[in-house]
């Protein structure tokens, strides 16, 4: 560690709350990753344990199976940290933060899991809890330039399957793009920023498109398409300003308008998604919020904040 990030680390020890305190010296104490983790779900009810049955106030009520429990002074249920999230219950919770690493590297289930060394039903269970992140990865509006346009994933029905050999089939091609039902449309919205929205859609309507565009697409935005009648049926209906390019004439490009950073986006999108060889639909939402956050964060999305991020 370099020293001013020392320095600053120092610094920031001394605005650390008691329970803070206490769960830093556990990692201190040399019990690793398992012991970070550990801090990090500890590290919820720091400032004060809110139970999750009523929303009351917890006591400190010992420990069991290694986190601290609380007891509801109002419901008189005891929880801990992991109560009611989509980490409750989790076993060998001191391979998590590796697991969290294997999803940042993109790994597909079978190498997650002999990396971590943990078997392959629990790494699929384990993909999903840390996918259940909140919608909050969502901007909140877009602003200015707003590029946008579809993409398709192919469909796939196999749900919660069981992991067998049965699992093989799967991916291929569909017959038909675009308005075959085998295809799962989803919007790409971006703005100059680089705030993005992936939201899968029933199907490529006005109404659609209006749903998921109305309320977070500011009205003064330019929105930017390639042409889809849908897109200026809801900047008309709407009031916004459309600008259709229209990539049959040749119209790439007009001006500073063009739909390049969605295009590539959704590039990066196919390409981080083709490791996970066929997305159960059910869960494409999730995939898509997962791949919105490493993208928006970088290199500062790590094995530790995957698991901040299961919990918030
Ligand atoms: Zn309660």
């Amino acid at each position: 560690m370099k020293v001013a990030d020392f320095q600053r680390l120092v610094e920031q020890v001394g605005l650390l709350t008691g329970e803070q305190r206490e769960a830093l010296a556990q990692v201190l104490a040399g019990q690793g990753e398992a012991g970070q983790t550990t801090a990090l779900i500890e590290a919820r009810f720091a400032d004060k344990a809110t139970c999750p049955h009523c929303q009351g106030e917890g006591q400190k009520w010992g420990f069991a199976a290694g986190l601290r429990r609380y007891r509801c002074r109002a419901c008189k249920k005891s929880f801990n940290a992991l109560t009611k999230t989509p980490l409750a219950f989790l076993k060998k919770r001191d391979k998590l933060a590796a697991y969290g690493q294997a999803m940042v590297d993109g790994l597909s289930l079978r190498k997650a899991a002999k990396r971590v060394g943990i078997d392959l039903t629990t790494a699929f269970d384990w993909r999903h809890r840390l996918l259940k992140m909140p919608a909050k990865t969502k901007p909140a509006k877009l602003q200015g330039v707003v590029e946008a346009d579809e993409t398709y994933f192919l469909e796939s029905k196999k749900g919660r399957r069981k992991l067998d050999r049965k699992a093989r089939k799967r991916g291929g091609t569909a017959s038909k793009r675009g308005l075959s039902d085998e295809q799962i449309p989803v919007m790409v919205t971006r703005d100059r920023s680089g705030a993005t929205l992936t939201e899968v859609l029933p199907e490529v309507t006005t109404a659609s498109i209006t749903k998921v565009l109305d309320t977070v697409l500011a009205k003064d935005a330019a929105l930017v398409s390639d042409g889809e009648k849908a897109y200026r049926a809801f900047a008309n209906a709407t009031d916004r300003l459309h600008i259709a390019l229209i990539a049959t004439a040749g119209e790439r490009t007009w001006g500073t308008y063009h739909i390049q950073n969605v295009n590539s986006y959704t590039s990066a999108l196919k390409g981080w998604m083709a490791r996970f060889k066929g997305v159960a639909t059910e869960y494409l939402p999730s995939y898509l919020g997962w791949h919105r956050k490493l993208e928006r964060e970088g290199e500062a999305f790590t094995r530790m904040s995957c698991v901040a991020a299961a919990l918030a």
